[in-house]
């Protein structure tokens, strides 16, 4: 039996985040099932500087990105070119080490190789985890489950799971990009059903990928015509990853003795599937929830409830609006998508977008519909209504 005031499920960006929040404060063991953190890699790695900040991961940095060309259907492309840097691509695997680094130097203890099955709750948590040795329990004040889309502590606290996901698949290639500040967004059916396509330059290589939604073919279906059009399809392959992303955060993301962070609690960017910067925002959050209950040694549902009005009230309009974009995103036809396109390719409008901040790109759309309000022309009634109870200053 091993002992701890905070268990976290999950060696990623999120647990890890947590664990450097709370390990000077508290004693904290996060166990991570895989023995080398930071790998098998099921990212991109495309982040806003400020997240590269908030895990001091400067050295992971690969290439820097000042906008990109989106692609409609009907071969419309729009160009948004920032005046600053909007965007990195980082090492996903060697940011994920950094993070773990952080935390041992606060003072969490990182334990690799160990595997979170399930969990009693009563006077305190009795968690259940395998090593290659055998299973052992950790009894602990709180469990924190970062540990991804399958969550198994989001199962064990009877949370359920989220809403929706998306599938997605990547190739790096051996090719160099002649422009290595833009990259390439591909939206349409045809490319990437539910979702969209990227071209990213990094340096010798370039990241191609794509996303679509579950109720279609398998991404990699997807990915070998985009690799044609691209003119890539006969380039080296340097590897191939493939994952999920939640789309839509759980109902509830605490239980007694329990908190869900990240990709376990659905806390993605519906319109990208970005999570890095939302599952860290998250974390400091629970961070913040679980300290105050190692203080006033209460870790009931109620008290724990806090965690969640914290990261809604940072994250969920975000959140929410985007789950509302998305929505009517994937309704559209590829022709009326070439109409948006259309819309989006006016200089006044291209100049909203430059100003769009990726770790927040729903906020952008009450300034784009108040630039274009055409677009509105195509939208479903309930992003009309959204947007026109919109808070003054944002209204169209
Ligand atoms: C194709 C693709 C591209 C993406 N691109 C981007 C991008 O460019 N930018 C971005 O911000 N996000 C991107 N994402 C999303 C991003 O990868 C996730 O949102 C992010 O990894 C979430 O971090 P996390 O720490 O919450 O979960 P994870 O990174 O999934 O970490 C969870 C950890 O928990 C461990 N674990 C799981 N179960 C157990 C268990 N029972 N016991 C012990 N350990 C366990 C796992 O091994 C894993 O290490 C992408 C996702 C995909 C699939």
């Amino acid at each position: 039996m091993k002992e701890c005031d905070f268990l976290v499920v999950g060696g990623g960006p999120s647990g890890m985040t947590f664990a450097t929040a709370v390990g000077k404060k508290a004693k904290v063991v996060v166990v991570e099932e895989h023995e080398a953190i930071g790998e098998p890699v099921q990212c991109t790695g495309l982040v806003t500087p400020r997240v590269v900040e908030m895990a001091g991961a400067r050295d992971t940095v690969l290439n820097r990105l000042r906008g990109g060309y989106f692609n409609f259907p009907g071969d419309q492309v729009v160009e948004v070119r920032g005046r600053s840097i909007k965007a990195v691509v980082v090492d996903r695997a060697a940011f994920d080490r950094t993070c773990a680094e952080r935390a041992m130097d606060a003072g969490a203890e990182v334990a690799p190789g160990e595997r979170f099955t399930d969990a009693r709750i009563g006077a305190n948590a009795t968690a259940h985890c395998w090593d290659s040795r055998g299973s052992f329990n950790y009894t602990t004040k709180l469990i924190v489950g970062a540990d991804g889309y399958k969550s198994n502590v989001a199962k064990t606290a009877g949370l359920g799971g989220p809403k929706d996901f998306v599938r997605g698949v990547q190739m790096d290639i051996e090719h160099r990009e002649e422009e290595q500040d833009m990259l390439s967004v591909y939206l349409g059916k045809k490319v990437a059903p539910g979702f969209f396509a990227w071209k990213i330059p990094c340096g010798e290589m370039t990241r191609v990928g794509l996303c679509a939604s579950l109720s279609y073919d398998a991404p990699m279906t997807y990915l070998g015509p985009l690799l044609k059009r691209l003119g890539l399809q006969n380039k080296e392959r340097i590897r191939v990853i493939s994952g999920m992303i939640p789309i839509g955060s759980l109902a509830q993301t605490y239980a007694e003795r329990i908190l869900v962070i990240g990709d376990a609690a659905g806390q993605t960017k519906p319109l990208s599937g970005g999570g890095l910067y939302t599952g860290m925002v998250a974390a400091g959050c629970a961070a913040r929830t679980a300290l105050g209950c190692l203080e006033e040694d209460d870790f009931s549902a109620e008290a724990l409830s806090s965690y969640q009005e914290g990261w809604k009230a940072e994250l969920g309009r975000e959140l929410d609006r985007g789950l509302m974009i998305r929505k009517a995103y994937t309704k559209l036809s590829d022709r009326k998508l070439e109409e948006v396109g259309r819309i989006l390719s006016r200089e006044d409008v291209r100049e909203v977008l430059a100003e769009g901040d990726i770790d927040s790109p729903a906020e952008l759309a009450p300034k784009v519909l108040k630039t274009a309000p055409g677009l509105l022309r195509l939208a479903p009634s309930f992003l009309r209504a959204l947007f026109s109870r919109s808070p003054p200053g944002n209204q169209i």
